[in-house]
């Protein structure tokens, strides 16, 4: 890694570290989806950490995707409350950038960077989560606009983004996979509805979202009028590439290292040895995957690769640590007992949200044998 890369991931295990140590969170597994603080991304926006990949004129800081994974990492790695700018960050600046005009670059990129626009994704719906090419939700033409109607769901902190990303089909073709056409929603617009759905953890960040003719400017279209399905593959290389599929239960594994150390157990140290040399390999895939979005690329396979793995490393951590901590697992207990809990509870969708594990493998075998 360069000096100036080096330089960038002390900077955010600082600031990371200041925040923690002034009380101002937690430490916490999954704090990519749950942990939402507006002003931690505030803080990150304020210093050129969001959008940091987009150009300069875009609110960007034109660096490399390995810079970007440095910052996710650290951020990771510090169970830091990330969730507000994640998706904006992750993957609906990178889509608008791809395939946006550019005055729709100019109307969201800096204002996604400075932390003033947050994103939630509406692309499941009840009958359309895995069969994405299913959903059902309309749009139609008004004048220079559209008017959307339909129903999405599980679609995580739709209560707080300022808007939505929405896949709709604009067109009934034979064939499913055309016709479909991304969205820019403001979600104050007339006719948005959010109800929220209380996940197992008992915490509030699924909703239900309606969408009952609500109008969108034309100029909000992303990319090409019914090539919705192309765009949006190459956007879930994004949504499925990065570390947060490999280090969502991160504190966990370090809250065992250290009680290991700790207590001076071998047998401990040894399992937690094991967990760190399959991280070893995660992230080198990760590194691959920026490398190649530094290309231009959006590496499909790779990321499904990626996730299928990295979901399953997630999933050892937390098993491991079932074996190893002695006392039960207890939201309001010590440190390992709080994150275990959290681990736990948060586990189930790992392998789901962003695409089931089957779904991942069925993409890694069509695309080896290039179908
Ligand atoms: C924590 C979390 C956060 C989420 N956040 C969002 C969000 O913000 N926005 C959003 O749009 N969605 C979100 N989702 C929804 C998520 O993307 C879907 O749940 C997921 O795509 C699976 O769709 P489904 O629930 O309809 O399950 P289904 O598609 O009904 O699948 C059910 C089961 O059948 C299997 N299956 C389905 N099709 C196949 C196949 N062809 N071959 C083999 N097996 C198959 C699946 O692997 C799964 O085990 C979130 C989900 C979770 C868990």
């Amino acid at each position: 890694m360069t000096a100036e890369l080096e330089r960038l991931r002390r900077q955010v295990r600082e600031l990371a570290e200041e925040w923690r140590a002034a009380g101002r969170y937690r430490p916490a597994c999954d704090a990519w989806l749950r942990g939402h603080d507006p002003q931690f991304s505030a803080e990150l926006a304020r210093r050129g950490w969001i959008g940091i990949t987009w150009p300069r004129e875009l609110g960007g800081a034109a660096r490399s995707h390995t810079a970007r994974l440095v910052i996710t990492e650290e951020l990771l790695r510090a169970g830091a409350p990330v969730a507000a700018h994640w998706i904006a960050d992750r993957q609906i600046g990178p889509a608008i950038l791809r395939y946006g005009t550019p005055e729709l670059q100019r109307e969201f990129l800096p204002r996604i960077a400075a932390g003033e626009v947050t994103f939630c994704l509406g692309m499941s719906e009840p009958e359309a989560g895995s069969d994405l090419a299913a959903v059902r939700t309309r749009a139609v033409r008004d004048g220079d606009g559209w008017r959307i109607s339909g129903r999405k769901i599980w679609t995580s902190h739709a209560h707080r983004a300022t808007h939505a990303y929405v896949l709709a089909r604009t067109e009934q073709t034979e064939r499913r996979h055309q016709g479909l056409t991304e969205f820019v929603v403001d979600m104050r617009a007339e006719g948005v509805s959010v109800s929220p759905i209380v996940d197992l953890a008992g915490e509030h960040h699924f909703n239900e979202v309606v969408f009952d003719d609500v109008y969108v400017p034309g100029r909000w279209v992303i990319g090409t009028v019914g090539d919705g399905w192309r765009q949006v593959t190459s956007q879930l290389a994004y949504e499925r590439g990065g570390p947060e599929r490999v280090l969502s239960t991160y504190p966990l594994l370090a809250a065992l290292l250290r009680d290991g150390r700790r207590r001076r157990d071998e047998g401990a140290l040894a399992a937690v040895g094991r967990l760190v040399a399959r991280l070893a390999a995660l992230r080198r895939m990760c590194w691959d995957i920026a490398h190649a979005m530094d290309r231009g690329q959006a590496p499909v396979r790779q990321a499904a690769a990626l996730k299928y793995l990295g979901t399953e490393f997630e999933r050892d951590v937390t098993e491991t640590a079932r074996d190893l901590v002695a006392a039960p697992p207890d939201l309001h207990g010590d440190e390992l007992q709080r994150l275990l809990a959290q681990a736990i509870l948060a586990g189930p969708g790992f392998t789901i949200r962003g695409g089931s594990s089957e779904v991942l493998l069925s993409i890694v075998a069509k695309e080896e044998v290039g179908r």
